[in-house]
C-alpha cells in the first residue's frame, strides 16, 4: 500500500521585505510579498527523499493561508511533491497556534496520512510548537527536531542532535516528525519540475469542508491575545571609527561602554 506523506508548508512574509502590523495587531499580510518558509523546504526535501526510497509513496503538501499561499504550494510541487491542499477561509484571520493546528489536523485526517513532516519552526511566527500540537490532536507519536530521517517497514527513524548528545529515535507509523535545517540541502526546482507543477492538482478546502466552526479559529478562537506591538526603530548607520593610531583603544572603550568586556 502506498506510503502517504503529508508535508505542512507555511507561506510566510518575506523577511527581507518591509513588514508592518495591521490595526488589529496581526501581521499585515497584504502589504508584503510572501514565500514558502525556508525551513519548510527541508521538510519537503526529506519527504521527497523518503518517497524516492519507498516502493510506492505519495507526497501531499498542505498549507493553511490566504490566496497567495498557493505560491508556497507551487514551489513545493515544483520541487517534486505530487499534489497539494490549500485551506483558505476569511474566518481564519487572526488564528493562533491552537487554531492553526486544529485546521491542519482536520485537513490531514481528511486527506489521509501515514507520515506528517513539518519544519522545525516557521520563519515568521517561530513558535516551533505546531508539530507537537498536531501529534497531540491526531493522537499519534511525535518525533521532532530530526536532522536525519528515514522510513522502513512502517517505522520512522531519525536522529535528534542536542548540545551534549545525539539521540536515535523511532516511532511506529502513523506519526508526526519535524526536521531541522541540518537535515540536508533542499533541492532547487528544475525547469521540468516548474512546468509539471502547473498541472498538478491543488485541492481547495474551507472551514466548512473540515467541520470547523468560525468561533474555533480566528481572533475569537485564539488562546492568546496580542495586547500591544511596537515596531522596532530602523537600524542606524552606527559609529565609524577612523583608525589614526588610537583605533584599538577606541574599540575597547566602546565594547566596555556596552558591557561586552
Ligand atoms: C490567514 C492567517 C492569519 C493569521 N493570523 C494570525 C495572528 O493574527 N496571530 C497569530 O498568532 N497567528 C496568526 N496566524 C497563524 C500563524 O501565522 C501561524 O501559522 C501559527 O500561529 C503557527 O505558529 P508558527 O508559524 O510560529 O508555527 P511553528 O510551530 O513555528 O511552525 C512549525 C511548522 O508547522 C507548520 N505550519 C505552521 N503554520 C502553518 C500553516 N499556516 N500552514 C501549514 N503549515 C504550517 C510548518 O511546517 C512549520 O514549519 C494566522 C494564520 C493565517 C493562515
Amino acid at each position: 500500500m502506498s506510503l502517504r506523506i503529508v508535508v505542512t508548508v507555511k507561506y510566510v512574509p518575506d523577511a527581507t521585505g518591509d513588514r508592518h502590523f495591521a490595526k488589529d495587531l496581526t501581521v499585515d499580510r497584504d502589504d508584503v510579498d510572501g514565500l514558502l518558509s525556508e525551513l519548510d523546504e527541508y521538510a519537503v526535501e526529506q519527504a521527497l527523499q523518503i518517497a524516492e526510497n519507498a516502493d510506492d509513496a505519495e507526497v501531499t503538501v498542505l498549507t493553511v493561508g490566504p490566496e497567495d499561499a498557493k505560491d508556497a504550494l507551487r514551489k513545493a510541487l515544483s520541487m517534486g511533491a505530487d499534489k497539494a491542499i490549500h485551506v483558505e477561509d476569511d474566518d481564519l484571520h487572526g488564528t493562533d497556534v491552537m487554531g492553526t493546528s486544529l485546521v491542519l489536523a482536520k485537513a490531514i485526517e481528511k486527506a489521509g496520512y501515514d507520515l506528517v513532516i513539518s519544519g522545525m519552526a516557521s520563519t515568521d511566527g517561530t513558535a516551533g510548537v505546531v508539530p507537537a500540537l498536531l501529534a497531540e490532536r491526531l493522537g499519534v507519536p511525535q518525533v521532532t527536531l530530526l536532522s536525519e530521517v528515514s522510513v522502513e517497514d512502517g517505522v520512522v527513524t531519525g536522529r535528534r542532535d542536542g548540545d551534549t548528545a545525539s539521540e536515535q529515535l523511532e516511532a511506529q507509523l502513523p506519526a508526526v516528525v519535524s526536521v531541522t535545517d541540518q537535515s540536508g540541502e533542499a533541492r532547487y526546482p528544475s525547469f521540468k519540475g516548474i512546468m509539471a507543477a502547473k498541472k498538478k492538482p491543488v485541492q481547495a478546502w474551507d472551514l466548512s469542508d473540515l467541520d470547523i466552526e468560525a468561533e474555533e479559529v480566528g481572533l475569537e478562537g485564539a488562546w492568546t491575545k496580542v495586547d500591544s506591538a511596537t515596531e522596532r526603530p530602523a537600524r542606524t548607520a552606527g559609529t565609524i571609527v577612523t583608525d589614526e593610531g588610537e583605533g584599538g583603544k577606541q574599540l575597547a572603550e566602546f565594547l566596555a561602554s556596552q558591557k561586552f568586556i
